[in-house]
Formats: structure tokens, C-alpha cells, sequence
């Protein structure tokens, strides 16, 4: 009998332990080690800062969405041995065959020279719900929404974010008395995306009246003046301040010898092997370069994104079980990847395509429309319905499609 152990109760997390115990019948031990007891749907997030969402409606006890053979253990992983084939998880150590590590990515707002409560994020699932309330009071002024750093996750959720509280305003009857600004250090919207991407959603911030600012690398924010200080740029003065805040990988990654430079982890691009023979990485916790694509001097990196989570636990599932019954293990990650891309007033549009594309990604967006939206939702409710009756919902259909 093997142990497979998976570090990680999100996505990534999830759908392996899930796709594990669906094809190897109870014969092997799978263990998921997750330090929360409840799952959150982080993309349903914009939702709860507009107001759209309760929440209690994207939050689900995580063993509800769990196969029955599945050992969840509810316990903060704080140490990974390779050389000894074991981790440490609260006060327990425990012997793996397998190891698959899916811990995501953790937020440092702290990082930002001059954090301080005021500032506002739709990153948690605590401040999208803060960030509703205060929506709610504004009476009008400048809403200034800022990508501290990069990497972060879902490329296009800042975006989308802008383009909910335009309508959000815009419902409100108070739209003329806001100004919207998105600042990042990128060159366009969603760089990871590739040139046609980028444009398509310039075009639509713009359209909106949503004024798009490339190449702001923010230095500090003076809370106290409301200002916010860009590297050698002219400082800009906000009313609201809406963070994307800095993203660090789990302490239990930074400390161990798994972590590269960055704090992230190497993976092989196709298996999702480490350097450790047996020992997996798959998620917003890796660090995929993108062919081919530089931002100037260091490679662009595949988009933390649930999408990959999901596609690349399913690779390492099936490989997983193929190494288990000796055959060889050929399931390689593609970077096929999908976004609904909420645009506001019920609308959505659908991105797709090859992140792997050279020179770059080729990534297409259909015409904004309301079923794109609707596909949104239903996905949704498929994701955090209890596993018993997830399978009698739409999954072929909707599976990849985030
Ligand atoms: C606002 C927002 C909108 C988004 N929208 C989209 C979207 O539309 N499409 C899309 O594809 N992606 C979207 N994403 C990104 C998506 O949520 C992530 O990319 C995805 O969740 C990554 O999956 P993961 O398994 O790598 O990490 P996660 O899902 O973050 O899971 C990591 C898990 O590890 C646990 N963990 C961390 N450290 C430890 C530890 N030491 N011990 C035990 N447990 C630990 C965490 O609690 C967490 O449950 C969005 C994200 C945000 C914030």
C-alpha cells in the first residue's frame, strides 16, 4: 500500500486528492493536509465586494467536497523532509510515497512601505466583505486600485474588479462622481496574456471610462495624505485605496530547499516534478517560465491561476497512479487555459488558449456577452456543491472553464 500525501486543500489540492481516490479504489492511502477547516471559492470574492454574494454562499466546510477515502487532516504544515520522505504537520510527522505539494500562494500586504488598515483589498475573502461595506458609504471621489508587485493571482481579476465597481457606481446613480485608476508595474493589461489580450481589455477599461496606468511600480502609500508614490513618477492622490497586495510563498516553502530564488517552486514543466524524485508542485505555489517571453531581463511566468491548479492535479493524478501500477507515467501539462472575465452589468467575456503560444501566449476573448457570466456562476455552484452530488452537474461541460 502507498501513501500519497498532498500538501493543500485549494484547488490544486482538491481535485488531485479527488481524481486520486477516483481511480485507485481505496487501495492506497491518500492523506490531505489543509490548515482550514472551510473552502473558499476565491473567485467569487468580486462578488462579495459587490455585493452580489454573501459569505456564507462561497464558503463550504472543505470535507463536503472530499471523497469519502480521503484522510483530511485539518493541522498547518510546517516542515517538508525529502531526503527522509516525510512532513511535519502540527505536532505529526508523516511518511509519504508521494508527495504533492499545492499550498498556493500566501499575501504580504505587510511588504507595502506604509500598509495600514485603511487600505482596502478584494483578495480575501475579509476584504472583499469590508470592501462592500464601504463601497456601499462612498458618496463619490477618486478610487485608486493598485497591483502592488508581481507575481499575483488571476491576472485578469484586478481588471475585472475595476469593471464591477464601475458598475457598481454606475448602479448606484453616483458614476459621474468617481474616478476609477488601475495602476500596475506591467505594460499592459495582462501581459501573461500576450499582445491581443492586452488590447481587448484596454479597449474595454477605456470604454468604461476606467483610466489604465502601465508601468507604475508603487514605492509607498502615505495613508495619512492619501497618496500614493510610484518609483520616479508623479505621486497620485486617492479617496479609496483598493491593494492587489504583494504575494510570498508559504513559510514552510521559504524555509525549505524546495524554494528557487523567489521563494517559488521549480517544477519540470511537463510532469510537475521537482527536484525530488516523487515529490510534486502544481499550483500558484510554482514557477512555470513562459517560452520564449522576458519582461526585460528575467522570463515571464505562466499566470497563477485556478485553471492551471486544476489542469496540472489532474496530470499529476494520473501520473501518480501510473507510477503505482508500474506503467509509465506519460500525462504531460499543456497550458490550455480559460477565464470568464467579468465585465459588470451581469456580463462576462470568455478568454482562451495557449499560454504556452510562441513568440507569445495566443489568447483570444469572445464578445462580451451574458452567458459567459451565466458559465461563471454555474461553475460556481459546481465547485463548492458536496462531492455526492457534484457528478450529477454539468462536469464534462464546465470542468476547465473557471
Ligand atoms: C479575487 C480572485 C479571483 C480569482 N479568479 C480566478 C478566476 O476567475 N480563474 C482562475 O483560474 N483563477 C482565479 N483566481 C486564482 C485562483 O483562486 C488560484 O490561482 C487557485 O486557487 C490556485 O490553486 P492552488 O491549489 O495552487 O492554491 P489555493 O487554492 O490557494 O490553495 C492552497 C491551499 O493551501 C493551504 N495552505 C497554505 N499553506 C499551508 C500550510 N502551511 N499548511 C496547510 N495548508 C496550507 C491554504 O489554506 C489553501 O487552502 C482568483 C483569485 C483571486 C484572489
Amino acid at each position: 500500500m502507498k501513501t500519497i500525501i498532498i500538501l493543500g486543500g485549494g484547488v490544486g489540492g482538491i481535485i488531485t486528492a479527488n481524481e486520486l481516490s477516483n481511480r485507485l479504489n481505496g487501495e492506497h492511502k491518500i492523506i490531505l493536509i489543509e490548515k482550514y477547516k472551510e473552502h473558499t471559492f476565491a473567485p467569487s470574492y468580486l462578488w462579495l465586494m459587490n455585493g452580489d454574494r454573501r459569505k456564507k454562499q462561497i464558503n463550504v466546510p472543505l470535507k463536503s467536497l472530499m471523497k469519502k477515502n480521503i484522510e483530511v487532516v485539518n493541522a498547518l504544515a510546517n516542515e517538508i523532509v525529502p531526503a527522509e520522505q516525510k512532513v511535519k504537520a502540527g505536532e505529526k510527522e508523516y511518511h509519504y510515497d508521494f508527495l504533492v505539494i499545492a499550498l498556493g500562494a500566501d499575501l504580504a500586504p505587510e511588504k507595502i512601505q506604509g500598509w495600514d488598515e485603511s487600505i482596502h483589498t478584494f483578495y480575501t475573502c475579509e476584504g472583499a466583505v469590508k470592501l462592500n461595506e464601504t463601497l456601499k458609504d462612498f458618496a463619490g471621489g477618486k478610487v485608486a486600485i493598485v497591483i502592488a508587485s508581481m507575481p499575483y493571482k488571476c491576472p485578469g481579476a484586478p481588471h475585472e474588479g475595476a469593471m464591477l465597481i464601475e458598475d457598481f457606481f454606475a448602479s448606484k446613480g453616483i458614476r459621474k462622481k468617481v474616478g476609477i485608476d488601475l495602476f500596475t508595474p506591467e505594460p499592459q493589461p495582462l501581459p501573461v496574456a500576450g499582445p491581443e489580450l492586452g488590447s481587448a481589455v484596454k479597449a474595454i477599461l477605456d470604454k468604461k471610462g476606467i483610466r489604465f496606468h502601465p508601468l507604475m511600480q508603487l514605492s509607498s502609500v502615505d495613508t495619512k495624505s492619501k497618496q500614493l508614490l510610484f518609483n520616479g513618477k508623479v505621486p497620485f492622490e486617492y479617496d479609496l485605496l483598493i491593494v492587489i497586495p504583494p504575494h510570498q510563498s508559504p513559510a514552510v516553502i521559504r524555509n525549505s530547499d524546495l524554494a528557487n530564488a523567489n521563494g517559488w517552486i521549480d517544477v519540470n514543466t511537463a510532469s510537475l516534478q521537482t527536484k525530488y524524485e516523487n515529490v510534486f508542485a502544481i499550483g500558484d505555489i510554482t514557477s512555470i517560465p513562459l517560452p520564449g517571453r522576458w519582461v526585460p531581463d528575467k522570463p515571464m511566468m505562466l499566470p497563477k491561476a485556478g485553471v492551471f491548479a486544476h489542469i496540472q492535479a489532474d496530470v499529476v493524478a494520473k501520473n501518480i497512479v501510473k507510477k503505482i501500477s508500474g506503467e509509465n507515467a506519460r500525462e504531460k501539462f499543456c497550458a490550455d487555459g480559460y477565464c470568464m472575465l467579468e465585465a459588470g452589468e451581469d456580463l462576462a467575456g470568455f478568454a482562451y488558449g495557449d499560454f504556452f503560444g510562441v513568440p507569445h501566449p495566443q489568447i483570444h476573448l469572445k464578445k462580451i456577452g451574458k452567458k459567459w457570466h451565466i458559465g461563471k456562476v454555474l461553475f460556481e455552484k459546481w465547485w463548492l456543491s458536496p462531492i455526492g452530488i457534484k457528478k450529477l452537474f454539468y462536469k464534462n461541460l464546465l470542468q476547465f472553464q473557471y
